[in-house]
């Protein structure tokens, strides 16, 4: 079954001077990897946006495991139950420790502090830092830092993780030990994972690889991805 169903995707900015998202048509399935690549400017972050229902579309239709994004209600509801997010820079709060930092999400899904604490803790233990759960961010090393992030990101059993350059910032051999990380538990938990990369290694990972230029997502003949160019 699909769980993403994109028709005709408008998003701009700039009161429509620039056109991100210029016509998106995409449908990923349930428990699908799938990546984004593309230029800078080309549109990645907005798509991912747009399906983590963090800004909204101009025109056309977006539909999310079951939520229609085009329609501005139960977002917080959507965001909170259904979407993991992982950013570059992961975006741990720097005065709280780390345990604290994964029990962030947790917060509006009404569950005791006790609960709380105790599923932040699996979490840690499932990416090897429960050791580290009282510390604060920024005693740890960039790939823990993701780490905790990849933890956070689970705080809510979610149906999607969406993932935007989840290791642009770490060197080779972390970010391969992440990305593994990554897949080991989209395969584990069925969850839909979609990562947007500048990075082919990463991108070849997935089931299916999208390639966007200009707002819109290339087809076969379109695609650059054959012949390597980027
Ligand atoms: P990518 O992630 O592929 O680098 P983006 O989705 O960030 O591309 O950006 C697509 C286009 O939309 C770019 O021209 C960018 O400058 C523009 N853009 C993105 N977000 C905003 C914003 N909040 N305000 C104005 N322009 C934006
Ligand atoms: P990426 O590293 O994925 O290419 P960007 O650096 O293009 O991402 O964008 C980072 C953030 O800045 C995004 O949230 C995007 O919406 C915003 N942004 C991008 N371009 C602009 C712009 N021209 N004006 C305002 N915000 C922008």
């Amino acid at each position: 079954a699909n769980i993403i169903e994109i028709k005709n995707l408008v998003k701009s900015y700039e009161n429509g001077n620039i056109k991100a998202l210029n016509g998106i048509d995409l449908t990923i399935e349930e428990g699908e990897f799938v990546s984004i690549i593309g230029p800078s400017g080309s549109g990645k972050s907005t798509l991912l946006n747009m399906l983590g229902a963090l800004d909204i579309a101009d025109s056309g239709s977006i539909n999310v495991a079951g939520y229609d994004l085009t329609v501005n209600k139960n977002l917080n509801k959507f965001r909170g139950e259904k979407i993991g997010f992982i950013f570059q820079l992961h975006n741990l709060i720097p005065n709280i420790s780390v345990v604290e930092n994964i029990e962030i999400p947790m917060y509006s899904q009404g569950k005791s502090s006790k609960e709380m604490r105790k599923k932040a803790l699996e979490l840690l233990d499932m990416v090897d830092l429960k050791d580290k759960a009282n510390m604060k961010p920024n005693k740890l090393s960039g790939g823990e830092r993701q780490r905790v992030a990849i933890a956070r990101s689970l705080a809510n059993d979610p149906s999607i993780i969406l993932a935007d350059e989840p290791t642009g910032s770490l060197d080779s051999k972390t970010s391969t030990k992440i990305l593994e990380q990554i897949h080991k538990l989209h395969k584990e938990k069925n969850i839909t994972l979609i990562i947007v990369t500048h990075d082919m290694t990463v991108a070849k990972l997935a089931d299916r690889v999208i390639e966007v230029l200009d707002g819109k997502i290339l087809n076969a003949e379109e695609s650059t991805l054959l012949d390597n160019k980027i």
